[in-house]
């Protein structure tokens, strides 16, 4: 029996943004306001998986496969803190439909294949700092950022040596 992984589909941040909304936290938090996750490390997840046999991946990775949406653009105009999950996030006052068309198919895929699905809604996000325990100034976004989402991924989330790093297995692109 093969090994099972740690899933999550997720949408990849391209570059130059990493670097941009690293500069822009670094210059509106100050070090103790949380552990800031790694400039390659931003993401925002679609559908968290869990721990997923082999043969469950590949039945998730089929059914992937066979979305066919258009892809849409992405504005991340908003900033925020849920103190419950204790992280500090970016996000988008108006989540396209295409994103939560998608996130929704992915996470009614991933339900059906026996995945546990958190009865929360989708909140579309990109965490900024974890570990984020007491409430801090969340600057308004006084930046404006868009990128078109033109595919979606399969990542692994690999934990080692104190800290997590995600290794994008598989990508799948959106339809013009
Ligand atoms: P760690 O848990 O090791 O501190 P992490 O939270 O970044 O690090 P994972 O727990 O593997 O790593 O999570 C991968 C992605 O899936 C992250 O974006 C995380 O927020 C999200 N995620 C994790 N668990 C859930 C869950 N139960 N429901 C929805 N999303 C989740
Ligand atoms: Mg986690």
């Amino acid at each position: 029996m093969s090994e099972s992984k740690r899933l999550f589909f997720a949408i990849e941040i391209p570059a130059p943004l990493p670097r941009q909304i690293v500069r822009w936290r670094a210059g509106h938090f100050p070090p103790e306001a949380g552990r800031p996750v790694a400039a390659a490390s931003l993401h925002m997840t679609l559908a968290f998986l869990g721990d997923v046999s082999a043969d469950k991946q590949r039945a998730l990775a089929a059914m992937a496969g066979r979305i066919r949406q258009p892809g849409f653009t992405l504005h991340l105009d908003d900033a925020g803190q849920w103190l419950r999950s204790r992280v500090v996030w970016l996000g988008t006052r108006q989540p396209p439909r295409g994103l939560l068309q998608l996130a929704n198919l992915l996470r009614a895929q991933a339900a059906r294949s026996g995945c546990y699905q958190s009865p929360q809604p989708f909140h579309p996000h990109i965490t900024l700092l974890r570990h984020a325990s007491h409430a801090v100034a969340i600057p308004p976004p006084g930046f404006s950022w868009s990128f078109p989402v033109t595919e979606f991924v399969l990542y692994e989330s690999v934990s080692g040596q104190g800290r997590t790093r995600y290794r994008p297995l598989q990508r799948w692109t959106l339809n013009e």
